[in-house]
């Protein structure tokens, strides 16, 4: 395996742990549940670490996207913004690096 895939590796256990050790903290946890409770309880560590390993994977991403998708110009950093995402799991909003392209303005937030 490659070592940025290690170290991307490396990352997404750290954040699973960090998921798990929530969803062990979690209250409901210590106490006798249905197995819906169980359910609801699940899906919390599960979105919990979609966000997680969303957020890990559009940076790796991100860091590889270094020309315009519409004309291949250079991308300039303009910030960080917030834009609104629709994922299969429903809406979510992220802070996100904004770039521009010099040669066709276009606007974008990698990975589109
Ligand atoms: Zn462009």
């Amino acid at each position: 395996m490659s070592t940025a895939k290690d170290e991307l590796k490396a990352r997404l256990l750290a954040e699973a742990e960090a998921s798990i050790d929530r969803m062990l903290a979690d209250d409901r946890m210590g106490k006798q549940m249905t197995i819906s409770e169980i359910e609801d309880v699940i899906g919390d560590l599960e979105m919990d670490f979609r966000e997680r390993v969303l957020s890990e994977v559009m940076g790796e991403q991100e860091s590889q996207t270094l020309s315009c998708p519409e004309c291949g110009g250079n991308l300039r950093h303009k910030g960080r913004r917030s834009k609104q995402l629709t994922t299969w799991r429903g809406e979510t909003e992220l802070d996100r690096n904004y770039y521009q392209c010099e040669t066709c303005g276009q606007g974008v937030f990698p990975p589109r």
